[in-house]
């Protein structure tokens, strides 16, 4: 599928991507000043969509970006760049920034229309609870060095940019993130699970995290299904490190497993069976939400 110059929407109107032209003074190329959200779909189905529009909408009235676009204006959005991508396995990549001002200043501007961008992507199929099959992550750890307003899907990514870069650096796939207490927060693009005696926990919710679209509906899909203990709570680092099972979540991963963390091994170094049962349950919910 050749995506590179496919049509792209910009400002309401679907150009080829070469055609799609920014202004140099657009608030979100000079101060990473915008939203940004990734949805899946696999062959024309969509995962999670109206969740991932809330978020994003939560993330507009955090920035005080108004925007006059509901649920249904990004689906089509959606519909129209699947169409013209030939309806493979596509992340849908939705750009709001705060527009193009006619100077560079700090302030919110008033009267500045927001940049509106969008387009289709290839991701990898879906994952299938495959233990053999799957693929297997390893990560480093590291300081979360970010701000605190993680709750909120900025554009401006250089502080999770450097982080993922850290896993690069030393021959790792992601860098999982501990707060100053020593505390779990997240992956530099990914939520973080484990389990421990067969109980699934993950860090609550709060600036310190994005609240992960994969996270709530794997959350919810496990509290139905019930086979699990499941919890929300603070996890320090002596936990994740004797954790029995270590799983990144993402719109694209779905939910991941870590088998090696640090150069040490995830509980026997196994993808387990946990992730087995819950990756299959994922599967076959994800497209209810
Ligand atoms: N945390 C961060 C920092 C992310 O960038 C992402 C996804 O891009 C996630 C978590 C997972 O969120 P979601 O499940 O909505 O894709």
């Amino acid at each position: 599928m050749a995506i590179d110059n496919n049509i792209v929407f910009l400002n309401g109107e679907f150009v080829p991507m070469s055609e799609a032209k920014i202004s140099p003074l657009d608030r979100g190329f000079l101060f990473g000043d915008g939203i940004y959200e990734v949805v899946p779909s696999y062959g024309g189905q969509l995962v999670g969509f109206a969740l991932h529009i809330e978020r994003m909408q939560n993330g507009l009235n955090a920035i005080g970006i108004k925007l006059e676009m509901g649920v249904d204006d990004w689906r089509d959005i959606a519909i129209k760049l699947m169409e013209s991508s030939g309806k493979g396995n596509l992340g849908l990549y939705f750009h709001v920034s705060r527009g193009a001002d006619t100077k560079r200043f700090h302030a919110y501007p008033e009267h500045v229309q927001p940049t509106v961008f969008a387009y289709a992507f290839e991701i990898p199929a879906a994952t299938t609870a495959d233990k053999q099959g799957v693929k297997q992550y390893k990560v480093t750890s590291t300081e979360d060095l970010r701000w605190k307003r993680c709750q909120i899907k900025s554009t401006s990514l250089l502080g999770n940019v450097m982080h993922f870069q850290q896993g690069q650096d030393v021959g790792v796939q992601e860098t999982i993130l501990f707060n100053q207490h020593k505390e779990l927060t997240e992956a530099s693009a990914c939520n973080v699970f484990m389990v421990k005696n067969n109980v699934v926990i993950t860090p609550p919710l709060d600036n310190q995290i994005l609240p992960g679209i994969t996270r709530h509906m794997l959350l919810d899909i496990l509290r139905k299904d019930g086979s699990f203990q499941v919890q929300e709570r603070a996890l320090n680092m002596t936990e994740v490190r004797d954790a029995d099972e270590l799983w990144l979540t993402s719109s694209s991963k779905e939910i991941a497993p870590v088998v090696e963390l640090d150069g040490q091994p995830v509980g026997n170094g196994k993808v387990g069976d946990i992730w087995q049962k819950a990756q299959s349950l994922y599967s076959a919910n994800k497209y209810l939400y």
